[in-house]
């Protein structure tokens, strides 16, 4: 799922996990133990649920460890863009949804007093052409929609943030986090609740009588009323998605450099479709990610290009922000899923009663994790959401227009 070294790949604290060694029963059994699973790991026990989570890897070392955890809730497709696609109510209930889960995550996290680096954050949301005219638009739509934010043209853009670019939006809201670290304590959390946490591999899935039954790579079952699919961008075979594509992405971190940083440290990322994206740390380094490719995609091929994209990202950084000090301390990369209108697949997975997929692609996964936990969280306690329908992961209307 990733290669190379980010800043976070240390596996110190993780949670102690076991063998499954003979058949178990549980209420709900989480399948992946990354970020998505640990959520939903929390939620569940909180609703009261004997919950079970396996894992074949160490906790949160898929696609986790790689992510640059910009907590955004603008979603990677423009809300003019799912306007298009969905209409206006339908793309606007999306953005207030995604607005709503990074607030809730916020709140979840200071609450439970998880320790994960997690700071409030205003997002620059960047013009990527000459023109600044789209995001002008973009803007007066998120207005109507109720949606926080200001336009800066270009002038004030400069004199604010130093960053000679066209224009952009910038909002409120957003945050940055360690995903690990919140991996670690929402995992630490579940288990004294009382969910037990496991090492294997789901393999196969049987639906037929009123419990799944799901087998494991060591001949063990689990027999689980819920299961929950969180096992990230490998998707077991029972779930059929024609709308996301596999690709990777590349990401470096400076070393420190806190006398160089940008006005409010903001997240930034730009109006493309292979957007950069930026944030900082506490210590002061740079992170910046991109140079995205739907090619490049197996995992050794996408690992040998680092050296490359890492300079191209160091590249990126100088023009972007010339005060910036491009020393590269990490390097790294990841497989990086979209979907074709950038909102996740959540929601029970078509033919397979019990079973409920997780799957938050694109650049604000996490953020969508947080939603799958509520609603599928909500899913099992018997309540429905509108949420659910345009997250299906059958639908395919509106595609045409994206
Ligand atoms: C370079 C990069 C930058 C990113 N930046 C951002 C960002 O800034 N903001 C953001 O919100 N998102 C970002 N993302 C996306 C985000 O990281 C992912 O959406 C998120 O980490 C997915 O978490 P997950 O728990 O669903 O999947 P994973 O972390 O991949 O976890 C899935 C787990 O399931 C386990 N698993 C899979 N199959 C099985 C099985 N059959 N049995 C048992 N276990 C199984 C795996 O071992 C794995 O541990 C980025 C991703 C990359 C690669």
């Amino acid at each position: 799922m990733r290669g190379g070294c980010s800043p976070r790949f240390a596996v110190a604290g993780q949670p102690v996990r076991r063998e499954v060694g003979e058949n178990i029963k549980c209420d709900a059994l989480i399948i992946g133990a990354g970020i998505t699973g640990s959520l939903i790991a929390e939620r569940l026990t909180r609703q009261g649920l004997n919950v079970a989570i396996i894992d074949r890897e160490l906790p949160g070392r898929g696609s986790t460890a790689a992510s640059t955890s910009m907590l955004l809730w603008e979603i990677d497709r423009s809300l003019t863009e799912l306007t298009e696609a969905y209409g206006f109510e339908r793309a606007s209930r999306a953005y207030r949804a995604s607005l709503a889960a990074v607030t809730g995550l916020k709140s979840l996290v200071l609450q439970l007093g998880i320790a994960c680096d997690m700071r409030d954050k205003d997002s620059l949301y960047l013009a990527a052409g000459d023109t600044s005219a789209e995001l002008l638009g973009e803007h007066q739509l998120r207005m109507r929609a109720g949606l926080p934010g200001d336009f800066l043209d270009h002038a004030p853009l400069l004199d604010g943030y130093g960053i000679a670019r066209a224009g952009a939006i910038v909002s409120p809201g957003a945050a940055d986090a360690d995903p690990m670290q919140l991996v670690r304590g929402l995992l630490r959390l579940a288990v004294t609740r009382g969910a037990r946490l496991f090492e294997g591999e789901a393999v196969e899935f049987d639906t037929a009588a009123r419990s799944v039954g799901v087998q494991l790579n060591n001949g063990r079952q689990i027999e689980a009323r819920s299961v929950v699919l969180a096992t990230g961008y490998v998707m077991p075979d029972i779930v059929l998605s024609t709308i996301q594509t596999v690709s990777s992405s590349w990401a470096i971190a400076t070393t420190p450099q806190p006398q160089n940083i940008w006005k409010d440290a903001a997240m930034i990322w730009e109006n493309r479709k292979d957007y950069l994206y930026a944030r900082t740390t506490r210590a002061g380094r740079i992170i910046i990610g991109g140079e995205d490719s739907e090619e490049e995609i197996e995992p050794e091929r996408r690992d040998r290009l680092i050296l490359e994209k890492s300079r191209a990202l160091a590249q990126k950084l100088a023009s972007l922000w010339p005060v910036a000090n491009t020393e590269i301390e990490f390097r790294w990369s990841g497989t990086f899923d979209t979907t074709r209108d950038g909102l996740p697949l959540i929601g029970p997975v078509p033919d397979a009663k019990g079973i409920y997929a997780a799957y938050g692609y694109g650049g604000n996964g996490i953020t969508f994790s947080f939603m799958a936990a509520q609603l599928i969280g909500d899913l099992i306690a018997g309540s429905t959401s509108p949420l659910l329908r345009d997250f299906a992961l059958d639908r395919n209307d509106g595609m045409a227009a994206l």
